[in-house]
């Protein structure tokens, strides 16, 4: 239980669990608001004015809660089917083929000014933010201050903290409208405060870069982020192939890159069949779920998106998604499972199915949480099937 690494505040058990509990106690209100008045000094070292520090931080108290979220590891492993099976469902693609439409004219501006194209950056909108309908709810003077304040990584958020008082400051965004995830993130593109102040775009020319409510703003400095990271336009981010019988995947990944015709001699075809293209640059060999799972080749354009959020999975859903926006079809091989996962509207469906025999299941929203998890498993204990709290085809077929 990683809620105990707060020695330097001398927290006491008590207190640990009023965290626990989510509650926030005397004590705790008390230790933040010495915490804040000690950052005051740091703050205005950092270009926070006093009066900015004032104004955005009064009544603030802390939200205990968010320790929770920060200290909790996942006690779920998504397998890699659920994670693509929820992020690059129909319902999105449909969703990003209508933004392209929608934004087309502003989305050719921005492809012409950072190099990126328009499916890359609306894939990167619709897993960010569900295309500016998924911002977080948590206010983010109040999450980044509880952090800056309690938890094990109180300096790095501390940074981020005094990032957001600057933006305020700077008037970008209002502050009632400065909502996100609980670690940070804000916005369409889900920013950290820091990569907001190094790379958010003003791209309506109104002076504010906001991120909250200028969809060009948004989509501008998306691109602006790829085209730091490496992104070139006249490379692909790779795309699956088929590996030949016994090719031994240990060693490799996306870092371990070759040139096209070392793969190709190594007996890799496109997953067609057909001879891997002549293209410059080299690509690493990705396996997510192992060789007998779909495999890509991956070059530097990948590791632009990875770096936008350091995960493969992450990485290989909007890679995927910007495909599926460009015309094309799943992918061709399967994942290694016999359960494959749901998409969100499965997703929906398994929870008003369990809803419909008693379970409380909270809101009905496509995501598969705590509450959702205890009623698969009760249904899982019911019908005899391995308990583990997932939901995949084998039990959704089995409620309906
Ligand atoms: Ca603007």
């Amino acid at each position: 239980m990683r809620v105990l690494n707060f020695p330097a505040l001398g927290l006491k058990w008590g207190l640990c669990l009023w965290v626990l509990m989510g509650a926030t106690s005397a004590g705790a209100q008390t230790e933040f608001q010495n915490c804040l008045a000690g950052l005051r000094g740091p703050a205005k070292a950092a270009g926070v004015q006093e009066a900015s520090f004032g104004r955005f931080t009064q009544g603030l108290s802390p939200d205990m809660g968010i320790l929770d979220k920060m200290n909790n590891q996942p006690e779920f492993r998504m397998p890699i089917w659920d994670y693509m099976a929820a992020l690059v469902d129909e319902e999105r693609v449909a969703e990003g083929l209508a933004q392209l439409t929608k934004h087309r004219e502003l989305l050719d501006k921005v492809a012409v000014q950072y190099g990126v194209d328009p499916a890359t950056v609306v894939a990167v909108w619709g897993v960010e933010s569900n295309f500016g309908q998924t911002f977080g709810k948590y206010p983010l003077t109040q999450a980044l201050g509880t952090l800056s304040c309690f938890g094990h990584r109180q300096n790095y958020f501390r940074g981020e903290f005094f990032a957001t008082l600057r933006i305020l400051q700077a008037g970008h965004i209002a502050p009632e409208r400065l909502v996100g995830s609980w670690a940070g993130a804000f916005g369409h593109t889900q920013f950290m405060p820091t990569t907001f102040e190094r790379l958010a775009q003003d791209f309506d020319g109104d002076g504010r870069r906001d991120l909250m409510d200028s969809v060009p703003d948004a989509l501008a400095s998306t691109a602006h982020f790829l085209s730091k990271a490496g992104w070139n336009a006249a490379q692909v981010w790779g795309f699956e192939v088929k590996l030949p019988t016994g090719l031994d995947v240990a060693g490799e990944g996306r870092k371990n890159k070759r040139p096209l015709s070392d793969w190709a001699a190594r007996g890799l075809t496109r997953v067609d069949g057909s001879a891997l293209p002549a293209l410059g640059g080299s690509a690493g060999l990705m396996t997510p779920s192992g060789a007998k799972g779909p495999a890509f080749l991956v070059f530097r354009n990948f590791e632009a998106i990875y770096s936008y959020n350091a995960a493969e999975s992450y990485g290989l859903a909007i890679a995927h998604l910007s495909d599926r926006l460009r015309g094309a079809g799943p992918f061709a091989t399967p994942w290694p499972t016999d359960d494959a996962g749901l998409s969100r509207a499965e997703r929906r469906e398994i929870q008003t199915l369990l809803s419909g025999r008693g379970h409380d299941i909270g809101e009905i929203d496509g995501m598969l949480g705590d509450k959702s998890r205890i009623a698969i498993k009760a249904e899982q204990t019911r019908l005899g099937h391995e308990v583990n709290g997932r939901a995949g085809q084998k039990l959704l077929r089995a409620l309906r």
